[in-house]
């Protein structure tokens, strides 16, 4: 998921949170509303007009209020963080003006300021504060009397208590961004550190020029399947090939076209190697090893006898279309034997492979004329 998709999907939870706590304030306003009435009745007694107008009146107007809310959002799938910081205002404006009574009632405008917190931006903050002076002033200017009944130190305290809520709610929202980005700058210097090991793994692991396991790679699988070959009998055959005549290459053409020889003979092992239980490795400088895991000697003749052809088809054009080959001692692991036994080996095979004209493969098969 996206982090757009997923912002888009949590501010869809909080609307819809939002709007059923508006939902809930319609309702318990109701509920009070005729509570009030019944206790109210039996000391008195009312007309049916006021019962309209103390409660049914502003049960509408908030029904229409939170309902157009829900259908903007449902319906038209608009959703406006601006739209429900005005439906709160809306709510609470006629929770005032029909409860003009009620000690207080005016600190209800508090609550767009809270419900502007949820969207997370100052200037959401700034915008219920400015509708809630507007709610105010109009307040004041269309019932003059309310303005003779607050007196100056009501209205004072008022302003005074919305600036003060306003003040902390916004440096709330600062601290809670600085959470935010110190939490995220985290998370990335982790990343950062992850990434980082990842490549230190890979360099520790793996020749730089070749990209194939590195010397000290090699030993330790080699040591490892070895183990797993005396235990549970399994076959394990170690190749060694190397290039021939490989110095005057680099003294013919240069060094460089020795590292572009290397790569490309490195390239056609990693490319013939496709079993995943088989390992190659950069053994030296010009030498490569390649263990079998899952073969018969027979195949991993076949295989490395296929290597050697594909290396000696190779034509390089930065040695004038020129080719190189290469020389192979395939040795077959003797159960309980040890890696020095095995490496020494395939070590004579490659010597006998040299001795006896390069560009072959020698095993233990010619031994028993394969
Ligand atoms: P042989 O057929 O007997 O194997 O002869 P050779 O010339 O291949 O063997 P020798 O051991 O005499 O020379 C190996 C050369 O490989 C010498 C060295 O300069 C070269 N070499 C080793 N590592 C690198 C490397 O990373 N890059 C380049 N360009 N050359 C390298
Ligand atoms: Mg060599
Ligand atoms: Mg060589």
């Amino acid at each position: 998921m996206s982090e757009v998709q997923w912002k888009d999907d949590r501010r869809t939870v909080w609307n819809r949170k939002i709007l059923n706590f508006y939902w809930a304030v319609v309702l318990i306003s109701l509920f009070v509303e005729l509570a009030t009435l019944f206790i109210a009745s039996r000391y008195q007694t009312f007309g049916e007009d006021k019962i309209l107008v103390e409660t049914m009146i502003p049960f509408t107007l908030q029904l229409i209020i939170v309902g157009s809310c829900e259908f903007v959002i449902r319906q038209l799938k608009r959703e406006s963080p601006y739209l429900i910081i005005l439906t709160g205002t809306a709510l609470s404006t006629i929770l005032i003006i029909f409860n003009e009574t009620v000690d207080g009632i005016k600190y209800l405008l508090l609550l767009p300021m809270i419900i502007s917190l949820f969207f997370d931006k100052q200037r959401k903050l700034v915008f219920a504060l400015a509708t809630n002076a507007i709610v105010i002033a109009a307040f004041y200017t269309f019932n003059p009397e309310l303005l003779k009944l607050d007196n100056t130190y009501g209205l004072l305290s008022y302003t005074l208590v919305m600036l003060g809520a306003f003040f902390i709610l916004y440096n709330l929202l600062k601290r809670g961004k600085e959470i935010t980005n110190h939490l995220s700058k985290s998370i990335k210097s982790e990343q950062d550190m992850l990434i980082r090991s990842v490549i230190m793994d890979r360099q520790t692991k793996f020749d730089a020029l070749t990209d194939l396991y590195n010397h000290k790679t090699f030993h330790e699988y080699l040591d490892h399947l070895l183990i797993q070959s005396d235990k549970y009998e399994l076959s394990l055959q170690l190749a060694i090939i190397d290039i021939d005549n490989f110095k005057h290459v680099n003294d013919t053409y240069g060094h460089a076209v020795g590292d572009v020889i290397l790569r490309r003979v490195s390239g056609v092992i990693k490319e013939s190697i496709l079993s995943p239980d088989d390992i190659t490795a950069r053994y030296g400088g010009e030498e490569f090893a390649v263990i079998f895991t899952d073969k018969t000697l027979e195949q991993a003749y076949g295989t490395i006898e296929q290597i050697r052809t594909q290396i000696g088809a190779k034509r390089h054009p930065e040695m004038n279309d020129k080719t190189v080959t290469v020389s192979i001692g395939l040795a077959s692991y003797r159960y309980g034997s040890g890696k020095a036994a095995i490496f020494s080996e395939a070590d004579s095979l490659l010597y006998a492979a040299k001795r006896s004209g390069k560009n072959q493969t020698i095993t233990e098969l010619q031994d028993t004329a394969v």
